[in-house]
């Protein structure tokens, strides 16, 4: 049996983790020997070109990796239907993902998604809540939220509710929100004008069917892209932020009874990239690693995407993993070969 390369990669990253973003896929393109050009995002050219130019400078051979920016629709309209590329690789919205997937399809190539998420959080009635907080706080707001594996439905038991909500929230009262270049800041803007726009929406959305807005809640300053972290609690099923990613800063929290209801409740949307559990019981955690339907869970820890592990999702969070000895397979084709009579 050989493994051979698949051949050139066409890769199409996301601005959150500019250079993390196109590492992921460039580091096995090139370490199982296929050419690699990444069209990297728009609103941080500057770093991916860096990157790029590392690698040039390094005297990597010429045509080995490539960099392009311009109309994103255009580029992978043509460079996914081209005889030359034999992979498509896509870190970004379900949306693109689905639309860059079919194109892919119709011309039989193989693809790996990495799409958008909506984590779930449970905290079982044996939680330890200060780790709750802790680990799941830090990654609600890492980024300002703009993270896909962003803790988004903080699903507590009824018996913590209270307890949780009041430690989240004098947790974002310790939060320092800034300019990310000034000492001390530990939360810094949104993206873009538009992610203010998101974020108003949700929250006007929340309040409107009946959520309390325990922290945050707005924007704060009226320069930059600043959004207050913010903490909704009683938040309703049809809320927007418990259905759609709300890519930023929102903890949205919820009560349950039994853990069923929980595990039903984070496999009700269609996403399924990461989820967090907190319990001090091997059968609640098994039970959890079981039931739920996502690529990656975190028991009692905060998110540890290191390059050994499988990083990827299920159902509309796309397939395929970058990381652990998956991320390889992924740029591979396997060669049956049987030799008779020599
Ligand atoms: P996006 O899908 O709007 O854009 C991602 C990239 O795709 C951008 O560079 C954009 O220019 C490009 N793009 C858009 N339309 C295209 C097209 N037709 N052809 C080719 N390229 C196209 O996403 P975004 O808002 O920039 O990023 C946030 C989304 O990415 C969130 O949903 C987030 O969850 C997801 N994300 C997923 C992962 C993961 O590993 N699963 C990691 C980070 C971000």
């Amino acid at each position: 049996m050989l493994k051979e390369p698949l051949g050139p990669v066409a890769a199409f990253t996301p601005w959150n983790f500019p250079i993390n973003q196109i590492v992921r896929k460039l580091g096995a393109a090139l370490a199982t020997g296929c050419s690699f050009l990444v069209k990297a995002p728009e609103e941080t050219p500057a770093s991916p070109a860096a990157l790029l130019q590392a690698f040039v400078d390094a005297g990597i051979p010429p045509g080995t990796v490539g960099l392009v920016f311009g109309n994103p629709a255009e580029i992978s309209n043509y460079l996914i239907a081209h005889p030359i590329i034999r992979k498509v690789t896509f870190t970004g919205s379900t949306p693109v993902g689905k639309q860059l997937a079919a194109l892919a399809g119709s011309h039989m190539k193989r693809v790996t998604m990495e799409l958008g998420g909506h984590a779930p959080v449970i905290v079982a009635e044996d939680a330890d809540v200060a780790l709750a907080v802790k680990a799941a706080g830090a990654a609600k707001f890492r980024n300002a939220g703009q993270v896909c594996i962003s803790p988004t439905r903080f699903l507590v038991h009824n018996s913590l509710r209270e307890e949780f909500a009041r430690t989240l929230v004098k947790y974002t009262e310790g939060l320092k929100l800034g300019d990310g270049l000034a000492e001390g800041t530990t939360i810094g803007p949104l993206a873009n004008a538009r992610r203010l726009t998101a974020m108003a929406y949700v929250l006007e959305d929340a309040r409107k069917k009946g959520a309390t807005v325990a922290a945050g809640g707005e924007r704060v300053g009226d320069s930059g892209n600043f959004f207050a972290p913010t903490v909704l609690t009683d938040v309703p099923l049809d809320a927007d932020v418990f259905n759609n990613e709300p890519f930023g800063p929102i903890a949205a929290i919820r009560g349950f009874d039994t853990l069923e209801e929980a595990i039903a409740e984070a496999n009700r949307l269609p996403f399924g990239l990461a989820g967090y559990a907190f319990t001090k019981s091997i059968k609640s955690a098994h039970l959890l690693s079981q039931k739920l339907e996502l690529g990656m869970l975190w028991i009692n820890q905060p998110a540890t995407p290191s390059p050994e592990m499988p990083f990827g999702g299920v159902k509309d969070s796309g397939y395929g993993s970058e990381g652990g000895p998956e991320a390889l397979e992924a740029y591979l084709n396997t060669k049956a070969v049987s030799i008779m009579g020599v």
